[in-house]
């Protein structure tokens, strides 16, 4: 498969974890890690309403059931592909898991810390930088985004 076919791939499970968020009223974000032979070894989704949990963001969640999966911290070689434009906490999550490349659909205006509002994962006063694509599938997840915010409005 052509790297960008995988990566829509990838894309579209997240877009189905993101969905699942809805179920606890959670803001529709999805995410899964996948390894470097493209097998999905953690997804997450947005569980902060579900679970009372500041933290408990898609990517933080996919991270650590990555992690378990793996029996280490380090995910040297994987991806992490995920709706939204990762936040600080996110991001730092990220850089501390060694993951080697970000894919993400829509852009966070507002709190995005991959190049819209600051650039944490490839800030080069850090040791560790990632490959970032950003806009994989972006009106799919924005219009995720929009219908749930209309629907609450
Ligand atoms: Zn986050």
């Amino acid at each position: 498969m052509r790297p960008a076919a995988r990566d829509e791939a990838h894309m579209r499970e997240a877009l189905q974890q993101a969905l699942a968020a809805e179920v606890t009223h959670d803001v529709p974000v999805g995410a899964v890690v996948v390894d470097a032979s493209g097998t999905v070894i953690g997804t997450g989704r947005n569980e902060r309403e579900a679970l009372h949990d500041p933290t408990a963001h898609a990517e933080v969640v996919a991270l650590r059931q990555a992690a378990a999966r793996l029996g280490t911290w380090r995910l040297d070689g994987c991806a992490l592909v995920v709706t939204l434009e990762p936040c600080v906490m996110c991001a730092g999550a990220i850089l501390a898991s060694r993951i080697e490349r970000v894919v993400f659909g829509a852009w966070d205006d507002k709190a995005g810390a991959a190049g819209s509002v600051v650039d944490v994962l490839r800030e080069r006063r850090l040791p560790h930088r990632v490959e970032v694509v950003a806009g994989v599938l972006a009106g799919e997840a924005e219009a995720q985004l929009r219908a749930f915010f209309a629907a609450r409005r």
